[in-house]
């Protein structure tokens, strides 16, 4: 099965392409830019691995041209989407291309991929709960779940747009299916804060994707760094690229939302870990409260995901050993 993935480059899709060689599928990207392309082929070594052009997922043909190209393809994974905090114009950059660049897949594949039976499209946890809801004790929240943010509070600011992205497109999609009935069936991928290595350590270099650079700044920034507490829910970014190959290869996730959540964590969490395992790392990085993470924890809001695991069937890494394996590699001279 050829298996056709969008975003290709990003953290998340780096780790789904890697798996889906290593189990043998046949792989085609698109990818930003020839350069990342090609980097990402040179590290694969694989010649079951191939790229397309798709410089601006708004354009509404975008995807056209690279879906008539690859008509063979059997599976789409749409994992491109901006991912980042630091925005002055929040609608532009993160709600207008997180929702056309679905639409704009959605329908070429409609149109062009004939032989498309599975879609899967790697959607979030910010489409289950806004991030105040996340921050509420008294709340609870599980696969049948939505934030149902409007618009106009979603542009206001970058995480409420993030956030809302990510609810929008996912909305969006599963509205093209209702409304459309096409060939291929939808699933979806909701993770949670995805921490873990990059699918190769000479990626793990520079300032990193959002999720890791969190901690990547906790190790970077000296003893003193004033760091904010960042709590919420955790998964290892190697749970998130088997769920979504496990969300096409199985029957019974169609029409599904797979909420990748293994553990709640904060940053105190992290730091506790790294002063215990790194001892290279005592007295250059923040010690905090050590033991108080879990104090932490309890103030946000209860999550369940009992029908993701029945579905999935494989347990979810920790995170001690997610945060252990995402440093080690931080560390690595290479
Ligand atoms: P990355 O930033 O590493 O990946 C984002 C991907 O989307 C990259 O391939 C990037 O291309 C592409 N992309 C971003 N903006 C655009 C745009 N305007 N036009 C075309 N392509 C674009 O982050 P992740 O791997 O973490 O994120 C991948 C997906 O996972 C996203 O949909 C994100 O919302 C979702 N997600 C991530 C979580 C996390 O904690 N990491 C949690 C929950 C969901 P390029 O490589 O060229 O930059």
């Amino acid at each position: 099965v050829k298996v056709f993935i969008t975003g290709c480059t990003g953290f998340i899709a780096k780790n789904i392409v890697k798996l889906l060689i290593e189990r043998g599928y046949e792989v085609v990207g698109t990818a930003r830019s020839k350069a990342k392309g090609d980097k990402l082929r040179e590290d694969l070594k694989s010649d079951k691995f191939s790229y397309e052009i798709v410089e601006d997922i708004i354009k509404s043909d975008a995807f056209d041209e690279a879906l008539k190209k690859h008509a063979d393809a059997g599976v789409v994974l749409h994992t491109a989407s901006p991912f980042f905090y630091d925005s002055t114009d929040p609608e532009n950059d993160l709600v207008i291309p997180a929702i056309e660049g679905t639409k704009n897949i959605l329908n070429a594949v409609h149109k062009f991929g004939t032989k498309v039976e599975r879609f899967v499209i790697t959607s979030s946890d910010a489409a289950i709960y806004s991030y105040e809801d996340e921050q509420n004790g008294s709340l609870s929240f599980d696969e049948t779940s939505w934030n149902n943010i409007s618009y106009e509070d979603a542009i206001k600011d970058p995480i409420s747009a993030y956030y809302g992205a990510k609810s929008f497109a996912e909305k969006a999609a599963w509205a093209f299916v209702k409304e459309h009935n096409p060939s291929f069936k939808l699933t979806a991928v909701n993770p949670v804060y995805v921490f873990g290595p990059q699918a190769f350590d000479s990626d793990a270099k520079g300032k990193l994707n959002t999720s890791n650079e969190m901690i990547q700044e906790l190790i970077t920034k000296g003893p003193d760094f004033n760091f904010e507490n960042a709590k919420g829910g955790f998964i290892d970014v190697r749970d998130v690229a088997l769920a979504h190959i496990k969300a096409f290869e199985n029957a019974d996730t169609v029409g599904k939302r797979l909420f990748m959540v293994s553990s709640h964590f904060s940053s105190q969490m992290i730091l506790d870990i790294l002063n215990e395992r790194f001892p290279q790392l005592k007295g250059k990085i923040p010690v905090g409260k050590p033991g108080t993470g879990e104090e932490d924890i309890k103030t946000l809001s209860k999550v369940s995901n009992s029908a993701t695991k029945d579905l999935l069937q494989f347990p979810f890494k920790s995170l001690a050993e997610s945060v252990e394996d995402t440093v080690k590699q931080i560390l690595k001279e290479n």
